[in-house]
């Protein structure tokens, strides 16, 4: 997968309609935005459209509405306002639909993108160069998750051109990320996030299988089969942890208690094992544990100093010794992957082993990357964020990428006539 990907910098932008798909399904407690990194990771690229004066209108995509049943914590409302903040500008924004919940009207799936698609046209025609306006969240209208065709018109008739950034949901194929690329007149381009995703992945989709290792844990085999499969290809050292390494110790045929194992992909686990052996991938698994006797967060951590864990027990963490033989395998190696915690890290007496994988791979000297929203958030809650060479904005988009998928919302922007001679040029 090369990067020969028209950038926004490469087109001319200037007074155009320019249609920025960002991934602003940032995480919410208590009502407000606990983690804003997928907006400020948007920036460079809004920043850059402003600043050359072009008519900016994102669209985002935010959780998962139900159909005909729309609520406030639907809508993009605190994100436009917050995204306000951070550009110390106005981000307009299409009609509130929260003030309407209070009015009693029937606010139907039609009814509510009627709204969004009348008021959009009123706010387009009223930018000026370097203004800048919101859509309420595209997945209000069904069609979106479908890839309707009318959506991708519709949303291509907003714009002149269009710009996909959001790289987190490039693996989707919606009329937001990949059908209005084929319907917009004058060209498409990747935002600068999307640049550095693909650069940045594709530098570890291409390493060579000397010192490529690849960690990865989680909770399940069968979220992750096709990396898996990949990456026993690829990588040198694939090493394993979280609930997902119990499945492959049963697949072993190891005793692991109680622990969390999922017996229908034991086969899975099977195949991936055999796989490494024709590719000559070591896949290291957990020689020791800890654990406890219930899934419980004020549970004690006890110390289980072998590979096979007694009925009764759970596995939750890797322990010390396997701490110990994976940091050596990372200080050795010059390309590293991250997907997914080594156990059940958000409860402390079981953070250890996510945590020292955190360090291991700050204090690397080879190229790293994190994907995937808990090792993110790990790296993140340790301070060593700066230490990681590329960390990912897309755990799903991420993996899919290094799987050697043709991502639906790149090959979109690759297909596009107007894009593919700026290409060759
Ligand atoms: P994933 O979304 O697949 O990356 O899985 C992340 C989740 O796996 C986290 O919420 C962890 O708490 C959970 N997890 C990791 N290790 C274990 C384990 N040994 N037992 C149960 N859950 C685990």
């Amino acid at each position: 997968m090369s990067v020969s990907l028209p950038v926004i910098n490469e087109i001319d932008i200037t007074q155009k309609r320019v249609l920025i798909r960002v991934d602003f399904n940032v995480p919410f407690q208590n009502g407000e935005i606990s983690d804003d990194t997928r907006i400020v990771s948007a920036l460079p690229t809004i920043k850059y459209a402003l600043a050359q004066k072009a008519k900016v209108i994102l669209v985002s995509h935010f959780g998962r509405p139900k159909s005909g049943q729309f609520k406030k914590e639907d809508s993009l409302l605190t994100v436009v306002s917050h995204l306000a903040d951070l550009l110390k500008t106005e981000v307009k924004f299409t009609d509130n639909l929260c003030d309407l919940i209070d009015s009693g009207i029937a606010l139907t799936d039609d009814i509510v993108w009627e709204r969004i698609k009348e008021s959009a046209f009123y706010l387009i025609n009223s930018l000026k160069g370097g203004d800048i306006m919101m859509l309420e969240n595209i997945r209000l209208n069904p069609s979106e998750t479908k890839n309707g065709e009318d959506l991708s018109r519709e949303l291509a008739a907003l714009a002149d051109i269009y710009v996909n950034d959001a790289f987190g949901a490039a693996h989707r194929a919606h009329s937001s990320t990949a059908g209005v690329a084929q319907y917009v007149k004058e060209g498409t381009a990747v935002g600068f996030l999307m640049e550095k995703e693909v650069t940045a992945l594709s530098k570890a989709f291409h390493a060579p299988k000397e010192g490529y290792l690849a960690l990865l844990g989680g909770s399940k085999v069968s979220d992750k089969i096709n990396v898996l499969k990949a990456l026993v290809t690829k990588a040198e050292v694939v090493l394993i942890g979280g609930a997902m390494a119990y499945t492959f110790l049963v697949a072993q045929g190891h005793k692991v208690g109680n622990s969390r194992i999922e017996l229908d992909h034991i086969g899975t686990a099977k195949e991936v094992l055999d796989l490494a052996q024709k590719y000559q991938t070591q896949i290291l698994l957990p020689v020791d544990h800890l654990t406890a006797a219930v899934f419980n967060e004020n549970e004690s951590a006890q110390y289980i100093d072998a590979t096979d864990i007694p009925d009764g027990l759970m596995g939750l963490d890797i322990g010390p010794k396997t701490i110990a033989l994976y940091e050596r395998e990372i200080a050795h190696a010059k390309n590293l992957i991250w997907n997914g915690p080594m156990g059940v890290f958000e409860w402390a007496a079981f953070a250890k082993g996510t945590q020292a994988m955190a360090q291991a791979f700050a204090t690397s000297s080879g190229y790293t990357l994190v994907g995937g929203g808990d090792s993110v958030s790990a790296i993140q809650e340790s301070g060593l964020a700066d230490a990681i060479k590329h960390i990912s904005t897309g755990g799903g988009a991420s993996l899919e990428f290094l799987e050697g998928t043709h991502l639906p919302g790149i090959a979109s922007i690759q297909n596009h006539p107007a894009s593919l001679k700026i290409v060759q040029n």
